[in-house]
């Protein structure tokens, strides 16, 4: 068979408590794994690995799960890194670059916004993400909207209608016509090229009665549900995701005990960007306080140019684990099992039989210098579909 082995492998976290420690990351030690086409075919010993083709010695380092990154919005043109010194100067973080951020994408060629999608997700691969979802929402208007989730779909099957995200300036002055356009025309354009719809559900962008109209005929129209919510105000975004089953509410900076209460009852997971935060000089979202009442989280970069502008799954690891006290164990596993929950998949983020075949082999010994290391290069191969990645 042309099964490749990978061994000598130093620590294996698996992410499955059935194999190794019994720890939920199901570390095994001395380990090797065989992958078969593009799922993973055998895990165990080393020493007790079958004969493949092909052997991949990887001379004692660490191999983990794929990071899942379930929050990007990856298709846009231009930069805004004035805004970011502005802010850094002092100026408050108001969502309101975006519109710059919509000029320029407008503006662009496809083949423009594709070479760019292309270079990001190259980087996002390049520090161990395998699995992407990509939003639109700097296009806003019919064309431009379908435009940007043509060039997603060409990377990802995880793509998000992203059409309520800021009411652009021609409908400032009209914005219910505005959700009647998304909600309409532009959703009937956007959706069998999306699989979620997602609104900005915040101060400064979409209200309760407006998110729900969205929400409802996105559901309508097929798409499954996913929200932006409680970046900048305690606002409806949790209530709301929790009432329409949304698979994931993102940001989650500001949260009531309610908020925190219905999370921990529901599906619903709680997907927290602590580069959003770190870059808007935002508080961090309360990860330990979403954790200790049993609700699921995950990390994402929501890799955007304004407000979050990397692609470095690692470093929402370093940051979740310092600043939002997680151990590198939890954050790991919210950067892996819990962006595959966010985006409701089942055959990804864990290393055990007839799952995908996406894992990372870090340039490390074990998967705490993700966090113990934080800036340093972590990844020395990307494995997606069974296929290694030239990085
Ligand atoms: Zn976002």
């Amino acid at each position: 068979m042309t099964a490749t082995l990978i061994t000598n492998i130093g620590e294996l976290v698996t992410n499955d408590s059935e194999i190794g420690d019994g720890s939920r990351l199901g570390i095994l030690r001395d380990a090797a794994i065989v992958l078969d086409g593009n799922r993973v075919a055998w895990v165990g010993r080393a020493t007790d690995a079958p004969a493949t083709d092909t052997r991949v010695d990887v001379e004692g380092r660490a191999v983990v799960p794929g990071f899942v990154d379930s929050h990007t919005h990856l298709v846009f043109a231009g930069e805004r890194s004035a805004e970011f010194a502005a802010r850094m100067a002092g100026e408050p973080y108001t969502g309101g670059g975006i519109m710059t951020t919509v000029a320029a994408t407008r503006a662009a060629s496809t083949d423009e916004l594709r070479e760019n999608t292309r270079r990001l997700l190259a980087e996002a691969t390049a520090s161990g993400t395998t699995t992407v979802e990509i939003k639109s929402g700097y296009g806003l208007t019919i064309a431009d909207e379908r435009r940007l989730l043509e060039v997603a779909s060409e990377f990802t099957d995880e793509t998000t209608f992203l059409g309520a995200h800021v009411v652009p300036a021609e409908y400032a002055n009209d914005r219910a016509a505005y959700v009647d356009l998304v909600c309409g025309e532009m959703l009937v354009a956007c959706a069998p090229l999306a699989r979620w719809i997602d609104v900005f559900c915040d101060t400064g962008a979409f209200d309760e009665a407006e998110t729900r109209r969205v929400l409802a005929a996105g559901i309508a129209a097929g798409l499954l549900p996913r929200l932006h919510g409680n970046q900048l105000e305690h606002g409806p975004g949790v209530r709301l995701a929790v009432e329409f089953g949304a698979a994931s509410v993102d940001h989650c900076t500001y949260l009531s005990s309610v908020d925190i209460d219905s999370l921990a009852a529901s599906t619903t997971v709680a997907t927290l960007l602590p580069g959003a935060d770190f870059s808007t000089r935002a508080p961090y979202a309360d990860a330990r306080r979403l954790l200790d009442a049993g609700v699921t989280i995950a990390l994402a970069t929501d890799c955007n140019p304004g407000s979050s502008y990397t692609t470095s799954m690692p470093l929402m690891i370093a940051l979740a684990v310092r600043e939002m006290r997680l151990t590198p164990a939890e954050a790991l596993f919210a950067a892996t099992t819990g962006g595959a929950a966010a985006l409701r998949r089942d055959d990804i983020s864990r290393l055990a039989p007839g799952m995908r075949a996406d894992l990372v082999v870090l340039d490390a010994p074990s998967y705490v210098h993700l966090a113990y290391r934080p800036g340093a290069p972590a990844v020395s191969q990307t494995w997606r579909g069974g296929a290694k990645h030239a990085l």
